[in-house]
């Protein structure tokens, strides 16, 4: 652009000086005009009466009776005085004069010139000499004779132009004397100079404008030139901007997806997608929804650049998610705002539905920044990407989870299975060591699970293991966890608990486990329990497996006591026995 304007003005500035350049040529046309036809006009006239007075002098020399008596003694024949007489009338010539060789006059048109003598220099040193003396000066008109109808005073001049020539008479190599012409030149010489004048203009006119008519021709020519080129900048200043933008573009998307690829939870993919968001769309400020497990509304999960997120919205209050494609409010003649992006002050927004494996999983919400709704327009493509990329992100994220929930997790009852057990045990130990806090182990076995296999089924037993880890879940409080560790086994990490809390949750684990009742068809199966064991770190062990083998024997104590109810550890200071009364002996007896 810069090299347009540049080109632009150097344009302007060319044009600038040929004007300049020609009003000078005009200003110097002028000048010529008026100052060059008088010398070249007085050069042609000296020719010209050069010329003439050669010949009359040739005439005279031809006329006269004895060339030789006449310069020599002055002697002129009568018929010479008539023919000299007459030469004024029959020519331009209104005067003339014949000199000795001595510069006297001894004949004149003038007769008070006979007898003047020619001192001038001239005359001895060119005409005596044989070369023929020409002079041009202005004369007062009273010096200059005049013949015919006008007065020279008529023009009312007061001087006229007059050309002397003086012609040497050489006869045998001797300088007779000479003849001097007097022409009144003023007129002609006025003619010629207006002639010469006219056709300097004439030609002078033609000149400039034809050079004219090539500067503007020219100058025309530059400025569709520089059009043209400063259309053809633009274009591809353009197609650079569009280039450079969609690089940009590219490569923060690819930013975003390595980042978002590398994310480990959905808490932390928000944060970096209000980050990217920030960065890549500027012009727009967002919010992301998820879809709650239960599915019946969308929690707000992160916004950016000056927007806000609801806690939670419904998916019918959503143009993007009912109709389940891009809504763009601000197309159409007639919108409808969605009841998420109420208060709505009339400025344009997207709202994506974010697709996870052909599921809808939430939706991204973008809205024009005050004053940049332009921008915002071009940035939809860019949007949709995004959106895309959030998507895959967000479907990643939760495949992982599931994966990681089917590594720890048991299928039957969602309860963490024994590696993810032993681990978290390994971590309270560490932590316990580290800082003092009471931990203790609980192991807990279904009493007479074979039997209640035997007689109601295993779907039934099924249905009782899931309902025995529901209740056993439902006792764990903050950190504390429940697992089932293979079978009929569940075992229960209690940290922060001291070993007498530990043994009053433990009891009250088996009494919950007791309460359950389950139907399974028509019928409610009869309930079982639990035989609990319990194990405290340090003081039945320090490692995983010294405490879980601790746990497992006072379990196996428990059994052999006559199950359904909590022994400790051996060992332990405070070793209590808890019996249940005597109306809730084993109901698997029973079935
Ligand atoms: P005890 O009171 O001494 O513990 O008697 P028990 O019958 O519970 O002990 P035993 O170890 O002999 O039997 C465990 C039974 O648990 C055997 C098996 O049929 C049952 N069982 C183990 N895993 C499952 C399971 O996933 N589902 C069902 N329905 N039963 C299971
Ligand atoms: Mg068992
Ligand atoms: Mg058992």
């Amino acid at each position: 652009m810069e090299q347009v304007t540049l080109t632009g003005q150097s344009s302007r500035l060319k044009m600038a000086g040929a004007t300049l350049m020609l009003v000078a040529l005009t200003a110097a046309a002028g000048w010529g005009i008026y100052a060059v036809p008088a010398p070249v006009v007085d050069r042609m006239l000296e020719s010209d009466l050069r010329k003439s007075a050669m010949q009359m002098s040739r005439q005279v020399e031809s006329h006269l009776y004895d060339l030789g008596e006449t310069f020599r003694f002055h002697a002129l024949t009568e018929h010479d005085e008539e023919f000299l007489e007459l030469l004024p009338v029959t020519s331009d010539i209104y005067r003339f004069k014949l000199f000795d060789a001595a510069g006297q006059v001894f004949w004149s048109t003038r007769t008070s010139d006979v007898g003047t003598v020619n001192t001038k220099p001239y005359f001895q040193s060119t005409v005596a000499a044989g070369g023929l003396y020409y002079k041009h000066e202005e004369k007062p008109i009273a010096e200059v004779d005049f013949f015919g109808a006008s007065n020279p005073e008529d023009t009312g001049l007061s001087s006229r132009h007059v050309a002397e020539v003086y012609t040497p008479i050489i006869r045998d190599a001797t300088f007779l004397g000479a003849i001097a012409f007097y022409s009144d030149i003023t007129d002609l010489r006025n003619l010629f100079i207006t002639r010469v004048r006219l056709s300097l203009a004439v030609l002078s006119g033609v000149a400039l404008l034809a050079l004219s008519t090539v500067i503007l021709i020219v100058h025309r020519t530059n400025r569709r030139q520089v059009r043209d080129l400063r259309t053809r900048t633009n274009k591809e200043r353009e197609l650079m901007d569009e280039q450079l933008r969609l690089a940009r573009e590219v490569r923060l998307l690819g930013e975003l997806n390595e980042w978002l690829q590398s994310s480990r939870s959905l808490d932390e993919l928000f944060d970096m997608v209000a980050r990217f968001m920030t960065h890549i769309l500027p012009e727009a400020e967002g919010s992301v929804y998820v879809y709650s497990n239960s599915r019946d509304v969308l929690d707000g999960c992160a916004s950016w650049n000056g927007g806000a997120h609801k806690a939670h919205i419904h998916p019918e209050g959503c143009w993007g998610l009912r109709r389940g494609r891009t809504y763009e409010f601000g197309v159409s003649e007639i919108d409808f705002v969605c009841e998420h992006a109420e208060p709505h002050d009339g400025r344009r927004y997207f709202c994506f539905p974010i697709l996870a494996h052909g599921e809808t999983v939430g939706l991204l919400h973008l809205r024009a920044i005050e004053g940049r709704e332009d921008c915002f327009n071009k940035s939809r493509k860019l949007a949709q990407l995004c959106a895309e990329q959030i998507s895959v992100a967000i479907a990643n994220v939760r495949m992982r989870d599931q994966l990681h929930d089917q590594s720890v997790r048991d299928p039957l009852t969602g309860l963490f299975n024994r590696r993810h057990m032993t681990e978290t045990l390994r971590k309270s130990i560490n932590r316990s060591q580290q800082t003092g806090a009471a931990l203790s182990l609980i192991a807990v076995d279904v009493d007479h699970f074979k039997k209640f296999n035997d007689t109601h089924g295993h779907d039934a037993g099924d249905m009782v293991l899931r309902a025995v880890g529901a209740a056993l879940e439902q006792g764990c409080d903050r950190d504390e966890i429940a697992c089932r560790i293979g079978g009929e086994e569940f075992m229960l990490i209690l940290p922060d608990n001291s070993p007498e809390d530990a043994m009053t949750r433990a009891e009250h684990l088996r009494q919950a486990v007791e309460a359950v009742t389950v139907r399974y068809g028509e019928k409610a199966l009869p309930r079982i329990t639990i035989s609990v064991g319990v194990a405290h770190y340090p003081a039945h062990g320090t490692m995983p497996q010294d405490l879980m083998r601790a746990a497992d024997d006072a379990l196996y104590v428990a059994k052999d006591k006559g199950r359904n109810q909590v022994q400790v550890a051996c060992g332990a200071k405070n070793q209590t026995k808890h019996t249940p009364p005597e109306s809730q002996q084993p109901s698997t007896d029973a079935a």
